[in-house]
Order: structure tokens, then sequence, then C-alpha cells
């Protein structure tokens, strides 16, 4: 396989062709809505085999845009997609069907029950670290919800969605622009936050409080998955071996740009020197270039990070720590050798911001107590973890960990276990992707009241007031 990158911006979609897509959506909407349910899942699974058969030039695209391992694309992208869409394509059809409510006695008569409306056009606004596995698995839920869906991919990475937008419009399935990409920057974004009728955003912090200013004032619901800090609270009696290869790969899958990847380490004290050295040995045995095959480690996706970490890697050797590898190896192509930072502090950006890199700040500390109160210090709460054999013990502390996802001697998992709930505490986003909350935010709530029998008698809560009757309606609720 050839060393090609392609890191190239893609141009801003014009006023007129935002215009156009959404009037389509609108009304793609308006005939797909009124599908049945099973016959929404059953297109969207002729069409997700319809993509399948298409994998290798999907793959393709893929390392051409990204850079990343083979073993990622097809661990992470590929199967991890799969297992949310079986997830939907199997509970859908429990979690949005009508749902039967019990109505208090006083309404004996009468016949209550909830049902899902699909909510519009949905625009979904993803970042440049996953190109596929994020934006499919917010639009195919979306979709068999009943919703149209424009998706905004970032500017760096959007052939991936641009090849799904082929595979979907050609697939003559669906309504035509029920699925469409608007490519472009954050001006784009701004539109897609603008012109529709709820919007699910992934991507940095910065840019989530943006989105979500701009959609408070035009009051429309929006989901947020923004940035992580990672805290890997390693206690004296964890599993070393397991331990040390999970924080390895935690920290540096994705070339360490995973929301939910390991950006710190607190080691209690006594184990953290040969801990250290272990984590040191095993990313000497990384193997990294861009071929794509035979490599662990790939390059930066978006261009602009390698100098986001190089800084983070400059504060820190400022600061006192010492810095094992982090040395650039191809500028032209972003790769950079993966870094531990040890001993670091609490003030260095390493531990502060997202690093968002191929980086293991390593800090020792003297409780897990400690570890706790550093890990919750930081205004990001996403993903936590905790390492050691008392099950009970991890658990008792995680309650305490400010994280929307907390492994126990394990990392990373949440996202392709599509029953969980995902997302953050604090400033790591608002509402949660995925589990039956996640597909049941596609759509509008509809509470249905039924009055029964009898036709035509009124209710003596009614007018007129008179007061044997409200002595009445209190002592037939005193009898339920
Ligand atoms: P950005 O916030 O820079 O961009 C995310 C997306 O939003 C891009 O498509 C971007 O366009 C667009 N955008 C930027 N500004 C605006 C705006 N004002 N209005 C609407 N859209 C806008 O994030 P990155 O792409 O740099 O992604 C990395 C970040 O994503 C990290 O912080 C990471 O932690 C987070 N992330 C969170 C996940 C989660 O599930 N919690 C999962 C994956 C990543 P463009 O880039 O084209 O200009």
């Amino acid at each position: 396989m050839t060393m090609t990158t392609m890191i190239a911006p893609v141009e801003n979609a014009s006023v007129q062709e935002i215009e156009r897509k959404f009037q389509k959506a609108r009304e793609a909407f308006e005939m797909w809505r009124v599908y049945p349910l099973a016959e929404r899942i059953r297109r969207i699974q002729l069409f997700w085999k319809e993509l399948f058969r298409r994998k290798e030039e999907l793959i393709q695209i893929l390392h051409k845009e990204t850079g990343k391992p083979m073993a990622e694309i097809q661990t992470m992208e590929i199967v991890g997609s799969q297992l949310i869409l079986k997830y939907f394509l199997r509970n859908a059809s429990r979690i949005l069907r009508d749902q039967p409510a019990v109505a208090p006695w006083l309404f004996f008569n009468k016949k209550a029950y909830v049902r899902y409306i699909p909510r519009g056009v949905i625009g979904i606004i993803t970042p440049w670290n996953f190109p596929f596995i994020i934006p499919l698995g917010d639009s195919l839920p979306a979709l068999i919800a009943g919703n149209a869906v424009i998706l905004k991919p970032s500017e760096w990475t959007a052939q991936t969605a641009l090849f799904v937008e082929r595979v979907f419009t050609s697939s003559g399935l669906f309504p035509e622009g029920l699925f469409q990409v608007l490519s472009g920057d954050g001006r784009v974004g701004e539109q897609v936050v603008e012109k529709s009728d709820m919007i699910v955003f992934t991507g940095s912090t910065q840019s989530g409080k943006k989105v979500a200013v701009k959609a408070a004032e035009q009051l429309k619901p929006f989901v947020l998955e923004l940035g992580g800090k990672h805290p890997m609270i390693v206690l004296n009696d964890a599993p070393l071996r397991r331990t040390v290869q999970a924080a390895v790969w935690g920290g540096l899958a994705n070339c360490g740009q995973l929301c939910v990847g390991v950006e710190r380490i607190f080691v209690e004290k006594e184990i953290a020197q040969p801990f250290v050295e272990m984590i040191r040995k095993e990313m000497k045995l990384l193997r990294q270039n861009l071929s794509g095959e035979e490599t662990d480690l790939g390059r930066f996706i978006f261009p602009g990070q390698m100098e986001v970490v190089q800084k983070h890697l400059e504060d820190a050797r400022e600061k006192g720590a010492e810095v094992t590898g982090g040395e650039v190896v191809d500028e032209q192509n972003f790769l950079m050798k993966p870094a531990v930072v040890f001993p670091a502090k609490p003030e260095m950006l390493v531990m502060q911001e997202e690093t968002f890199g191929p980086v293991l700040p390593i800090m020792a500390v003297s409780s897990a107590e400690e570890a706790l109160y550093l890990s919750n210090s930081n205004p990001l709460g996403l993903a936590a973890s905790i390492w050691t054999r008392d099950r009970s013990y991890a658990e008792r502390l995680a309650y305490n960990l400010e994280a929307g996802l907390i492994s126990i001697n394990d990392l990373l998992s949440h996202y392709v276990i599509c029953s969980l709930p995902f997302g953050g505490f604090k400033q790591s986003g608002f509402s949660r992707r995925h589990g039956e909350e996640g597909l049941r935010q596609f759509c509008q709530t509809q509470s249905v009241l039924i009055h029964d029998w009898p036709a035509q008698a009124g209710e003596i809560w009614w007018f007129p007031y008179q007061k044997w009757k409200t002595r009445l309606v209190s002592f037939l609720n005193r009898l339920s």
C-alpha cells in the first residue's frame, strides 16, 4: 500500500446549496414520517447491506482521509458501527412503540398512552477523529425514528460522509433528500444549527458552547458530546500487566485522538516507578507508519493537532517533567512518536487541557482520595477509569467520580455497547446519545388521553362547580 495522505479541507457549501438541501430534507421528512416504523427499519437494514457490500471502498477512503491503521478502521469504525446499528435495529420497535400509561383510579374510564413523533430535520455536526462511526451512529437512529438528516462533517474528513451519502442516495430506498451532507467549516455548521429542528453536536467544548447559545436563542433541542480528560486511577493492587497495556492502548489508540482516551494517569506512589518503566517498555514495542498495515500508530488527522500536542510537551518540560518520546518523525505527514510525561504536575497543560494526542502524563499520588480529588478538579467529565483488584471499593469510589462513563479495570468500550447511554458530566456535554433515551430524543413525546365512556355525560369536576361535586371528587380520590 502507498503512503498517501489526503489533508485538505473541503470548500464551504454556498448559501443557495444550504437552502436547497434543507428544502429537500423537509419534503423528504413529510414522506418518510408516514412510513410504518417496521418499514423504516427494513429499509435502513437494506441500506446497511449495500454499504457493507462496498466496505473495501469505504475503508480506503477512511484510510486516506485519516491515516489510521487498518486494524483501527476495521475494529473501531466498522465493527463499532455494526454494533450500534444492530442495537437500534433490534430495539427500535420496542423503544418507539406507543407506551401505555397507567392513569389514576379517578380516570378509570379513560385510556392514556405515550407516543413518539419524529421531530423533523435533525442537524448532525461531527468532528474529524471518527469520520464514519460518529456520523453514522447518530444519523441512523435519527432516520429510524422517522426524521430527515442533514450531516455537517468536519471539513477535514468530509470524503467519508460524501461516500455514505452517495450510497444512501443511489440505493433508491428512500425519499430524495432524506439524508444529505453539507460540506464546509464552522460557518456552515452555524447554518445547520440555525435551520434544523434539533442539533446533535460532537466536538470541542469551545464550539459546543457556541452551538448551545445559538440553539437556546431559538429554543430548539440540542445534544452536546464534547471533550474529555480521562483520569486513569491506578491503585497499588491493580492487575499491573493488564493496566499497563490498557494505559498504552487507551492513551495512544487513534493516535490519542479520542474523546474518551486516557489523558491523565494517577498512580499510587508505591508502584509509580515500576509502572512508568513498564509503560515505557510497552511503548517501545509499538510500530508506527502510514501504510495502514503492520502498524499500531497512525498520524494526526487534523494538521493543527500536532502543534497543540507539541506545545503541551514543551510546557511540561519547562515545568520540570521528563518527556520520553514525543519527537516529530515526519512533519509533512503529521507523524509523532508517542510520549510519556513523568512526573506530571497539576499545573501542566497536559494535565489541564485536552491534549488529544499520543501522550501519557503520569503523576504519583499518595492515596485514592487524592487521585479522586485531582480527577474531579478538571471541568471536563466524560470518561474515567479505576484499576484495582478490589471491585467493590472501586465501585464506591466511582460513585464520587465526576464522569459520565466509568470503567473498572477496563476502558473505551462504552460507545459500542449501545444500550449504555453515552455522554459526559460538567463541560463534557449535555444530554446523552445511545440507549433508549438516545433513540427517543429524536422524537417529541406526545401524551394522549382518550375518554372512553359514558359518551354523553360531562365530568363532575367541570362547570358548574358545586360543593357536593367537589366532595365527591375528594372521596373518590381517597378510594384509590
Ligand atoms: P470542533 O469543535 O472544532 O469541530 C466539531 C465540528 O463542529 C466540526 O464539524 C466543525 O467544523 C464544527 N463547528 C465548529 N464551530 C462551529 C460552530 N460555531 N457552529 C457549528 N459547528 C461548528 O472539534 P474537532 O473537530 O476539533 O474535534 C475534536 C473534539 O471533539 C475534541 O474536543 C473531542 O474530545 C471531541 N469529541 C467528542 C466526542 C464525544 O462523544 N464526546 C467524540 C469525538 C470527539 P470544521 O471543523 O469543519 O470547521
